[in-house]
Formats: C-alpha cells, structure tokens, sequence
C-alpha cells in the first residue's frame, strides 16, 4: 500500500528544468519526529506514512509508487554576487501531492544526497540543522506567518562530517506551495533563453496566480512577499540568507538556516557568522527584499513587453511600488500589535517611535509588546521595566495612549483591546538559548528539551502556567551568539 498519490506537475509540465534524481540509499532509516497533524491536513496517512517502509521514503532510501524524484534547477544572487547556476544541491522534490482542500503542495526532501547540482558539497543534512528547520518552520507557522512545513525529520544512520565531528545525518520532508524561487527565474533568464522563463511564468501563474500575465504575476508576488517580510518584522525574525534563491515565489519563508529571532531591540541584529557585513540585518530584510523582487522583475522584462523602454518603465513602476506597498502592510502589522482599531495618518510614526524608544535600552522586542496589553490591564510598570531607563518608556506610553484615545471604536472594555493585542503579540518565540539547548540534547539523544518546547511554540499567544522561563530573553552568555548553516 503505498502512502502517496502524486500528480507531479513539475516535472511533467518543465522537461528540462531539473534532472532526475533519486536518494542516497540510507542505512537505517528512523523517523525521529512525525507531524501528524500537517499529514492529515494533507490527506496523508499516519498509519501508513510514520511507518519504517516510510522512513525509507521520506529519506529517499526508497522511491515510492507515482514519486518522480527531481533536483530543480536554479540560480541566485548570494550576498549580492550571482551564481548562475545552484540548483537543489541536497534536495529532491519527490513529488505534489493534492491536498483535501484543493492545494497542491511539493513534498521535498532536504538531505538526501548529492545531486549534478552539489558543486563541493556532500549532499547531506545533519540532525541539529534539520531539527532546527522543522522547529523553526512550524513555530513560524503558529506565529501566522506564511512558511514551508516540516512533515518529518528522518535520521538515516550514517554519520555526517561536519567542522563540529561526526554527526547523525538525517532529512528533512518538507512541504510548500511550491519551491520555485525567484533565482529559478534568474537561472533562465541568465542563459538568455526567454521562451523558458515564459514556460516557467506560465508554471508558476498555474500554480500561484491563474489567469495572470507577467505584469500581475510581477505585481502579486510583491504583495505577498511585502507581506510575509512585514510579518517577519512584527515577530522579530531574521532570516539571515534573504539571497535570491531563498526568496519564493509562493510568498512562504523557505530556507531555515542560520535565522533567529530579535531579544533586545537593535535594528542591526545580525545573527548568521557568514554575514559579516550585515547585509542580512534585521532591518536590511525590506530593502533587500526590494533588492531581490528588482532581480525577479529583469527576468520577466521580455515578457511585460515587445518593446524595450516600456517594459524597463513597467518592471521601475512595480519596483517602486513596493515602498507604499511594504509600509502599508508593515503600518497594518504594527497597528495589531499596537491596538489600534481605525488608521489614522500618525500610526506608522507611533511604531517608529516605540522601536526608536526600545533602542540602547535592552528592551526585549517581544516582551516589550506583550507588555502593552498589560498596561491595558493596569499594570503600568510592564512596559517600564524593559527599559533602563524607565522614562524613555513613559514618554512614548503616554504618546501612545493619546493616540489610544482617539480610536472611534475605543471598546469601554479595555480588556477586549487587551485581549486582541494578546493575539497579535506573541508571548513565546524560539529564543536562541532554548533552541540550542534543544538541539544540543537532541544531537546527545535527548529529545524531551526539543519536545517540550515545540509543545510551548505552537500556541506562541496563550499565557500558560508554569513557562515563564521560555518567555525569558537569552542570558548574557548569549550575548555574542551567532548561527551557522
Ligand atoms: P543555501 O545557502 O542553503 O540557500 O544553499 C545554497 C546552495 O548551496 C543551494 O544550491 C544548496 O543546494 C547548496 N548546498 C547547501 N548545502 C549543501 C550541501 N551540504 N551539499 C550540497 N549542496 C549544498
Ligand atoms: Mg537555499
Ligand atoms: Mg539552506
């Protein structure tokens, strides 16, 4: 009985955009951690997938029934500089799969062994950074925020070199609206062959945006990725590697590698040890974004029009664009967390103000929201007690409250606003020093640190009993934490 039943459009529709590919046969392939919940959602079975046939499947060990196991290809601007040629260098999408509700989805695989698009690199994925997509992933998607999903993390029993040691390998099944990046655009677009980055547009606006031409494809896929980069903004994450080939088309977060989440406010936060020169900063993320979205639209020139200049004039409209678009969904985002009902023309400056506020005081981002609504509440030292210097914090309160006042639909109840607030400010994020306790026993063979904080980050909004110390910013030995990928 075979668990799957794929209708494999990629590699059906784009003969010539990927190159067949199976997996490295695993030794002994376990499944570690199984998302149950997601596999129903997708009309998978449990029983028959959490299986050992299926650890052979979701490794790549073994090829199920209907899969068509593929490496795409596609290039990227990596920190700025263009790779014409990446490509899934250790991924497979084994195939799509129809959910119940309509949705097609890739179910891909990360970590299953070297493909024609490996260059140096072995191919492989180990335990702590697959754990740490799929803790990533899911908490983001708790968070609301649009992103790729983790189906399962799969230890295949070999062991991995890594500048760390031997580790324990392992794969992670992922799934998403689709992989197709904008560097799968780039990739076309860079060999001069047009009629495929026309195959491809056509692809991509079955899946994403029918009926669409290249303008309207152009212009939806800034909408949505102005949106999920607001939404990064609102919980404090830094991606780290926004380079080309990690920016979707779908408008989902893809790629958890060297990401972390803001403590203390400082819009220069830089977590990733291979950004040295921050181009990757918490605050850089909308003008790159920007940066990146300009890449996809080159590629698309030939396709907006016939004529050179007015399609240069079209693609310079839509990139500009971008600014109000971002602002008004950043301002949007901000207005949730802030309580405020109606737009008024102040609130993107009030924002800014608390965020300039929070600088150089050691206010901790997440909690100094969270604190508003207990303010709200009445406890008016919350807010206060983020800030060294609690004044600094007073002053932009009081600005706040004024403003407060002033929404027509003001609730007599105070305690609805709070309520609201509560949902858009999220009490538990994965804080860098419970996320590597985690992977550090995870990788020891403890998986109870790991599993109890997936439990507190999938309702990142609801103040349980007894989790006060996930709440907690990272201790000072943190300080200087960095990730690698
Ligand atoms: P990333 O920085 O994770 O977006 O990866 C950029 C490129 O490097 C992609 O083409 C990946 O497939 C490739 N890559 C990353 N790690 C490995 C690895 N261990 N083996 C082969 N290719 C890799
Ligand atoms: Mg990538
Ligand atoms: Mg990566």
């Amino acid at each position: 009985m075979t668990p799957f039943t794929f209708d494999n459009s990629y590699a059906r529709d784009l003969p010539g955009f990927y190159t067949d590919f199976a997996g490295d046969p695993a030794p002994n392939p376990h499944i570690l951690r199984f998302n149950t919940a997601l596999a129903t959602d997708l009309g998978l079975d449990p029983a028959t997938l959490n299986t050992p046939q299926g650890a052979h499947y979701l490794t790549g060990s073994q090829t199920p029934n209907g899969a068509h196991p593929l490496a795409m290809a596609y290039a990227g601007h990596q920190f700025g500089g263009f790779s014409p040629r990446l490509g899934d260098g250790r991924a497979l999408l084994l195939g799509e799969i129809i959910a119940p509700n309509g949705q097609r989805y890739d179910l891909h695989l990360k970590g299953s062994g070297r493909t024609p698009f490996s260059r140096g690199g072995d191919g492989k994925a180990v335990l702590g950074p697959v754990l740490r997509e799929y803790l990533m992933g899911e908490a983001m998607a708790a968070l609301s925020v649009p992103t790729t999903r983790a189906l399962a993390a799969t230890t295949t029993g070999a062991k991995v070199l890594r500048e760390t040691g031997m580790e324990p390998g392992a794969v992670l099944a992922r799934i998403a609206s689709s992989h197709l990046r904008v560097g799968t655009f780039q990739y076309f677009a860079a060999r001069g062959e047009p009629h495929n980055v026309e195959r491809l547009l056509a692809y991509a606006t079955t899946r994403h945006d029918p009926g669409a031409d290249a303008l309207t494809f152009l212009r939806n896929t800034i909408t949505r990725q102005a949106q999920l980069v607001a939404k990064w903004m609102g919980v404090g994450f830094i991606h780290g590697v926004m380079n080309t080939d990690n920016t979707s088309i779908s408008g989902e977060t893809i790629d958890y590698g060297p990401c972390a989440f803001l403590d203390h406010y400082d819009p220069a936060t830089v977590f990733s040890s291979i950004d040295r020169q921050g181009r990757y900063a918490y605050a850089n993320q909308p003008g790159i974004l920007r940066w990146n979205l300009a890449r996809l639209a080159e590629t698309l020139l030939p396709l907006l029009s016939p004529d050179e200049a007015t399609a240069i004039a079209l693609a310079t409209a839509e990139i500009d664009a971008f600014v109000p678009v971002f602002e008004a969904a950043w301002t949007d985002m901000m207005r949730a967390k802030l309580g405020l009902h109606a737009a008024q023309p102040g609130d993107m400056d009030l924002a800014t103000d608390f965020l300039t506020a929070m600088q150089g005081q050691g206010a901790d981002f997440t909690n100094s929201f969270r604190a508003l609504a207990d303010v709200l509440r009445g406890d008016d030292a919350a807010l206060a007690a983020q800030f060294t210097d609690p004044s600094v914090a007073r002053a932009w309160q009081a600005q706040w409250q004024a403003r407060l006042a002033t929404d027509p639909d003001t609730p007599a109840d105070q305690m609805g606003r709070a309520a609201e607030m509560d949902l858009a400010n999220p009490l538990y994020i994965p804080r860098n020093h419970s996320v590597e306790n985690a992977l550090t026993a995870a990788t020891a063979g403890d998986m109870a640190p790991f599993d109890a904080l997936m439990d507190v980050l999938a309702d990142p909004f609801t103040k349980r009993a007894g989790l006060g110390a996930y709440a907690q910013p990272a201790p000072d030995s943190f300080t200087n934490f960095r990730t690698f990928c």
